[in-house]
C-alpha cells in the first residue's frame, strides 16, 4: 500500500522525523508532508550536545540536520512548538496542542524518548538536570566552567561523555553511579576498567556503588548530592544521565501495541497499515539476532526513516543493516557494532593500555558484537562479521600482528 499523493503526518521533528521528511522528497514524494514538532527549532542532531557542541567546538547552525528554509523549499509544512497530544486511528486524524487536527493517510510516530527524571527530593532545584535536548544542552553549558563542580549522575555513555566535556572546560567533575563498574548495563568489564582509568587520568572522581537519594539546595540551587550512606557530594550543578523512556503515549492511548516502545515490523509500520514508528520511540525486529528490540542510536534512526520512506512511496524495503553506534571522549573514538546477546566468549585484541584495542563478543565462533577504540579496521571488519555470519577463528582474532582483513578472508 504506497500512494506517491497520499497525505503523510510526521509527529517528532527529530533525527528521525526530520530525515524522514527529507527522504520521501527524495524518493519522489508528491503528497502533503506535515512534520510537527514540540521543540521551537528545526530538526538537529543530538550526539555533539555532549561532546563537541558542549565543548565549545561546534555552533548551534551545525547541529541542524538541513537549514531551517530547505522545509519550506521542499514543501513541507514543518511545524515547530506544537505537540501532537491525540490519535483517532479510526477517523485517521491527530489532535495538535494548539487546537488545530490533521488528517492522514499515513501517520509516522518519530517521537523518540525522553530522559528520565529520578523521583527523589531535590528533583526540581536549580542546576538538577538532564540532557536531552538543545536547551538543556544550553542550561548545562551555562553550569560548567572553571572552578565549577559538575556532578554526574550515571555512568552511562552520556554521563560520560558529559564528564569529557566537563573537564575540557575545567569544571571538577565527579561521576556517581550505582553499579559497582561503570557503563554496566551497555559495556563489557574490559571498557569499563579503561574508561574508568582514562577518565581518572584526565581528572574526574568516581563514586561506585553510590545510591543517589536525593540532591540538597539553598535558595533553590543545588549544593550537593546525597547518597545512601549518608554522604553529601557537594557540587554547583547535577546531571542525570540515567537512561531514556520512550515517548509512545499517542499509541499506547491509541490502542496500538507496545512493548517499552512501539511494535513494528521491518517496514517499520505498525499492526495499523496507515501508522508507522521510527527512531529511539520503536520496537524493532532486528532480524540477525532473531529478536525484537528498542535502540537509541542516530544509525537506527536513518534506517528506519529509510524503511519507512521506502514503504510509503512503494520502493523496495532497504537491505538490513548491522546495528552501529559511538561515544567520544577525549581523543578516544569508541565504536561499537552489534548487540552482545546470547555472548559465551570475548575475545580482546590489541592492549587497553596503548589506548587502541577492540573487545570481540562471540556466540560459538559467531560474532555478536565489537567494541572498538581507536580501531577502525576493526570496527569495519568486525560490523561485515556480524552481519555476514562467518565462522572465526579465534586464535586469528586475539593475534593484533594478523591482519583483519586475513582474520576475515
Ligand atoms: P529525537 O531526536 O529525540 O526526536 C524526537 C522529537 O519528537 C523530539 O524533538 C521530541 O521533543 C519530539 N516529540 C516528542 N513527543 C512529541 C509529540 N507528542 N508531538 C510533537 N513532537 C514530539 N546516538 C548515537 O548513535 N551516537 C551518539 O554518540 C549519540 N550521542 C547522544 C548524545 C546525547 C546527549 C543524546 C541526547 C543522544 C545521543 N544519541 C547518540 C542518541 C540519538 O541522538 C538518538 O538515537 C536520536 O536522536 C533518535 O532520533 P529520534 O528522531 O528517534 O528522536
Amino acid at each position: 500500500m504506497s500512494d506517491l499523493n497520499a497525505r503523510v503526518v510526521i509527529i517528532g521533528a527529530g533525527h528521525a522525523g526530520g530525515t524522514l521528511a527529507a527522504l520521501l522528497r527524495q524518493y519522489g514524494h508528491t503528497g502533503p508532508i506535515t512534520m510537527v514538532g514540540d521543540e521551537p527549532i528545526a530538526p538537529y542532531q543530538r550526539p555533539p550536545l555532549s561532546k563537541a557542541w558542549l565543548k565549545g567546538e561546534a555552533d548551534a547552525d551545525s547541529l541542524a540536520l538541513k537549514p531551517l528554509e530547505f522545509y519550506a523549499g521542499a514543501n513541507i509544512d514543518f511545524r515547530p512548538s506544537v505537540k501532537a497530544v491525540k490519535l483517532e486511528r479510526s477517523a485517521r486524524r491527530v489532535h495538535l496542542s494548539d487546537g488545530s487536527e490533521l488528517g492522514y493517510d499515513f501517520l509516522v510516530i518519530a517521537t523518540g524518548a525522553r530522559a528520565i527524571a529520578l523521583p527523589i527530593p531535590g528533583a526540581d532545584l536549580q542546576g538538577v538536570l538532564s540532557l536531552r535536548t538543545a536547551a538543556d544542552a544550553e542550561a548545562l553549558k551555562a553550569q560548567v566552567g572553571p572552578g565549577k563542580k559538575l556532578a554526574v549522575v550515571g555512568g552511562g555513555y552520556i554521563g560520560l561523555e558529559v564528564a569529557a566535556s566537563g573537564r575540557a572546560l575545567g569544571a571538577e567533575v565527579v561521576v556517581l553511579e550505582r553499579e559497582a563498574r561503570l557503563l554496566a548495563r551497555v559495556a563489557c568489564e574490559t571498557l569499563s576498567t579503561f574508561f574508568r582509568d582514562v577518565h581518572e587520568q584526565h581528572g574526574v572522581t568516581f563514586e561506585l556503588g553510590a545510591s543517589v537519594t536525593g540532591f540538597e539546595g539553598a535558595n533553590g540551587h543545588i549544593t550537593g548530592v546525597s547518597l545512601a550512606d549518608g554522604r553529601i557530594v557537594p557540587c554547583d550543578a547535577a546531571v542525570v544521565g540515567v537512561g531514556v523512556i520512550p515517548n509512545d503515549e499517542l499509541a499506547v492511548d491509541s490502542g496500538l501495541e507496545t512493548a517499552r516502545g512501539v511494535v513494528v515490523d521491518l517496514e517499520a509500520r505498525t499492526a495499523d497499515p496507515h501508522v508507522f514508528a521510527i527512531g529511539d520511540v520503536a520496537h524493532r525486529p532486528m532480524p540477525i539476532y532473531g529478536r525484537m528490540f528498542r535502540m537509541e542510536s542516530v544509525p537506527n534512526a536513518l534506517e528506519q526513516a529509510k524503511q519507512a520512506a521506502c514503504a510509503i512511496t512503494g520502493r523496495p524495503a532497504p537491505a538490513g543493516e548491522v546495528p552501529w553506534q559511538w561515544s567520544d571522549q577525549y581523543d578516544l573514538k569508541l565504536q561499537i557494532a552489534g548487540y552482545a546477546f546470547d555472548v559465551d566468549e570475548i575475545v580482546v585484541r590489541g592492549d587497553p593500555k596503548s589506548g587502541k584495542f577492540a573487545v570481540f563478543h562471540l556466540k560459538g565462533d559467531q560474532l555478536q558484537s565489537v567494541e572498538a577504540i581507536n580501531a577502525p579496521p576493526e570496527f569495519m571488519m568486525g560490523r561485515q562479521l556480524i552481519g555476514n555470519r562467518k565462522a572465526l577463528d579465534k586464535a586469528k582474532l586475539a593475534d593484533p600482528t594478523v591482519s583483519m582483513k586475513e582474520v576475515t578472508a
